[in-house]
C-alpha cells in the first residue's frame, strides 16, 4: 500500500498552503490529518460499526448499534486481555432522577434541571451546557436501559432503600448496581452473547491509527491484532510507543458506517499527564493499567479536537471532608503546607500535596490525626477500612501510642514535628491559622494533642480524566480545523470531553458513559455507509 506517500503529499500540501496565505483567504480549510486513499488500502476485514473499548460506554454503544440495525455487523475491540476497562473495577454508582427507588423514599421533587445545577456547581463554567444537558436529561432512560439489559440494583444501600444522597447532590438520587462495575460489564456482555448475534467482542486488539479520506470521513482503522500489553513498565504509557511495544500483527479494518471511540481515560500515562500538569507525573491512579494515552494520540493524529486536557479529578482513599480533622505535613521539615479543609476542594488539596512532593523527590506527605480527629470522621466505615489496610494504594492508616513512635515510623525529626504541632495548636486556639483553616468547621478537633495518634501517607489518586475528544450532542467527534462534526466518527464515555469541565460530580461518569454510549451507538448504526 502506498499510504505513506499519499499521507506525505497531503501533509505537505496543507503546510505549504498555510505558509503562503491564511487558510481562510484561500477559501480552504487545511486538513489536520493525513488523508488516506481508500483504493490504495488492502482491507483485511470490513464491518458496519467498530467500537473501540469494552467498558461501560463501549458495551452500551455496541448494544444500541446492534439493536438499531439488527443486520449491521458490530465489532467491539479492546487492547487488553481482560475486558471491561476501568468500568470493571469501578462501583459505577449512578445519579438517576425519577427512579422507582427514589419515588419509594418519597422524593418526587427532583428534576434534571436540579441535577444539571449540581453538576454545573462543580463544572465552574468549563463545561459545554448542551452536552451536560444530554447527560442530565438521560438518567432515567439509561437506568431503564440497564435494567432491561440485565443489570440489577443493590437494595442494601441507603438503609435498605437502594438510594442515597451523595456529596454535591441536592437530592438523594444515587443508585448502586449489584456487584458494581464487574457485574454491569458481565451482564452487558452476557446480553450480547445471548441476544445479539450481530455483535462480536474481541480482545488484544490495539487501535493504532484512524483513517480518514480526502473528504474527511472516517473510513477505517489500522489495528494490531494479538497485541500484548506489558504491565511491568514504570510508565504504562510506554505501551503506546510502537518502538517499545512492537507486539501484534498489523491489520486494516474497513468501517463502513461508524467508528465509536469508547477508549476511556489516559490516567495511567505518567509522561502524557505530566506534560499537561507537571505535578501530575507522581500521582497514583485508581484506574485500570491500560488507561494510557494511545487512543487520544490516535484521535489527535486524525484531527479530532482535544479539549480540557489540563483538567482532571482526584479521589482520596478517605473522604475529602474527613481530611480536615488532621494536619498534613512534609515529613522532612515537619511543616504544614496547606489548609486541610480548603472548602472541601479535592483538586486544591490534591495539587498542594503533589506540588509539595516535588520538593522532596516524590516522597509522600503525611496526614496526622489525634484521637479527637479520628472520632470526628463522618465515615467511620472508611476510617476502619484504612486502619485494617484495606483501602488500596497508599490507603492505610497506622495507629501510634506516642508522637515519637509516629515520627520514627515516617523517619521524621520529632523536635521539628512537635514544634510545628505546637504552632498549629496555638494558632488554631486563636483562630489564626497561617493557612486560614477556619476553627469553626473543626467542631472540637482543634488541636493535635490527645493520644493515640493516627497517620497515613496521603496521596491524591488520579481517578477521572475530564479531558478528551470534543463531541457534539450527537456524540460526533469534532474536527480541530473546521470545527465541524467528522463524518463516521463518534466518541463516548471518559474518552469524550465537554460534559463536566473543572470537576466531575460524583456518580456522574456513569450517566455520561451510558447516555452518550447509547447516542453514539444509535447514530453510528444509522450513518450512511461510505461504500
Ligand atoms: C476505582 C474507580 C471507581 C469509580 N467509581 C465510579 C462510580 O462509582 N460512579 C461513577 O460515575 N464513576 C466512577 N468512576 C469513573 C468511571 O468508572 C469511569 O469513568 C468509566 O468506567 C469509564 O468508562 P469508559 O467506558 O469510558 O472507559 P473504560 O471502562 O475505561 O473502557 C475503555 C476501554 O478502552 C480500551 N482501550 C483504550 N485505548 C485503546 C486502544 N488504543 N485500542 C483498543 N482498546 C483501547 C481500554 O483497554 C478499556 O478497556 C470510577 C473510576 C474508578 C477507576
Amino acid at each position: 500500500m502506498s499510504e505513506n506517500n499519499s499521507r506525505r503529499h497531503f501533509l505537505k500540501m496543507g503546510l505549504s498552503a498555510a505558509a503562503i496565505a491564511p487558510v481562510s483567504a484561500l477559501g480552504l480549510s487545511s486538513p489536520a490529518y493525513a488523508a488516506a486513499n481508500p483504493s490504495e488500502i488492502q482491507w483485511d476485514e470490513e464491518m458496519d460499526v467498530l467500537v473501540i473499548g469494552s467498558g461501560m460506554s463501549g458495551m452500551i454503544a455496541a448494544i444500541r448499534a446492534a439493536e438499531t440495525d439488527t443486520n449491521a455487523k458490530v465489532v467491539v475491540a479492546d487492547k487488553m486481555s481482560r475486558l471491561g476497562g476501568s468500568s470493571l473495577i469501578s462501583g459505577l454508582n449512578m445519579a438517576v432522577v425519577g427512579s422507582d427507588l427514589q419515588k419509594n423514599i418519597g422524593v418526587i421533587d427532583d428534576s434534571w434541571e436540579l441535577l444539571l445545577k449540581d453538576i454545573e456547581r462543580e463544572a465552574k463554567g468549563y463545561n459545554h451546557r448542551e452536552l451536560t444537558e444530554v447527560a442530565a436529561k438521560g438518567t432515567l432512560k439509561l437506568y431503564n436501559f440497564l435494567k432491561e439489559h440485565g443489570v440489577e440494583y443493590d437494595m442494601s444501600i441507603g438503609n435498605g432503600t437502594g438510594v442515597k444522597k451523595l456529596g454535591g447532590h441536592s437530592k438523594p438520587r444515587c443508585v448502586w448496581p449489584k456487584g458494581g462495575g464487574t457485574e454491569v460489564i458481565k451482564k452487558l456482555q452476557g446480553y450480547c452473547a445471548q441476544n445479539l448475534a450481530n455483535v462480536e467482542v474481541r480482545k488484544k486488539i490495539l487501535l493504532d491509527e484512524i483513517l480518514r479520506n480526502e473528504q474527511g470521513r472516517v473510513i477505517g482503522v489500522k489495528v494490531r491484532e494479538k497485541y500484548r500489553f506489558n504491565r511491568k513498565h514504570d510508565d504504562l504509557g510506554d505501551n503506546d510507543n510502537p518502538a517499545i511495544n512492537k507486539s501484534g500483527t498489523v491489520k486494516y479494518y474497513k468501517v463502513k458506517r461508524g467508528l465509536v471511540m469508547a477508549t476511556g481515560g489516559y490516567n495511567q500515562d505518567r509522561k502524557f499527564r505530566g506534560d499537561e500538569v507537571g505535578a501530575m507525573y507522581n500521582a497514583a491512579s485508581t484506574t485500570q493499567p491500560g488507561a494510557t494515552a494511545g487512543a487520544i494520540k490516535a484521535m489527535v493524529n486524525a484531527g479530532f479536537k482535544p479539549i480540557h486536557m489540563t483538567l482532571f479529578r482526584f479521589a482520596f482513599p478517605i473522604p475529602t471532608e474527613d481530611i480536615r480533622w488532621g494536619i498534613l505535613v512534609n515529613p522532612r521539615t515537619g511543616e504544614r503546607f496547606v489548609d486541610e479543609y480548603n472548602h472541601n476542594d479535592r483538586q486544591a488539596i490534591g495539587m498542594a500535596i503533589l506540588e509539595e512532593r516535588r520538593h522532596i523527590d516524590g516522597e509522600h506527605t503525611v496526614l496526622i490525626y489525634d484521637q479527637k480527629g479520628a472520632d470526628h470522621y463522618h465515615d467511620q466505615q472508611r476510617f476502619h477500612l484504612s486502619m485494617d489496610g484495606k483501602n488500596g494504594i497508599n490507603g492505610t492508616i497506622w495507629k501510634f501510642e506516642t508522637l515519637q513512635a509516629l515520627a520514627d515510623n515516617f523517619n521524621m525529626d520529632i523536635s521539628l514535628l512537635k514544634a510545628n504541632i505546637d504552632k498549629y495548636n496555638t494558632n488554631m486556639e486563636r483562630d489564626q491559622d497561617e493557612f486560614h483553616k477556619p476553627k469553626s468547621v473543626l467542631k472540637g478537633a482543634t488541636s493535635i494533642s490527645q493520644a493515640p495518634y493516627y497517620a497515613m501517607q496521603l496521596n491524591p489518586r488520579y481517578n477521572y480524566a475530564q479531558g478528551g475528544a470534543m463531541i457534539t450532542p450527537n456524540a460526533e467527534a469534532v474536527d480541530v480545523v473546521t470545527g465541524e462534526p467528522i463524518e463516521g466518527a463518534f466518541v463516548c464515555g471518559e474518552a469524550s470531553a465537554g460534559t463536566y469541565g473543572y470537576i466531575r460530580l460524583t456518580a456522574c461518569s456513569t450517566i455520561d458513559c451510558g447516555t452518550f454510549g447509547m447516542v453514539a451507538g444509535e447514530n453510528a448504526a444509522k450513518a450512511t455507509p461510505w461504500v
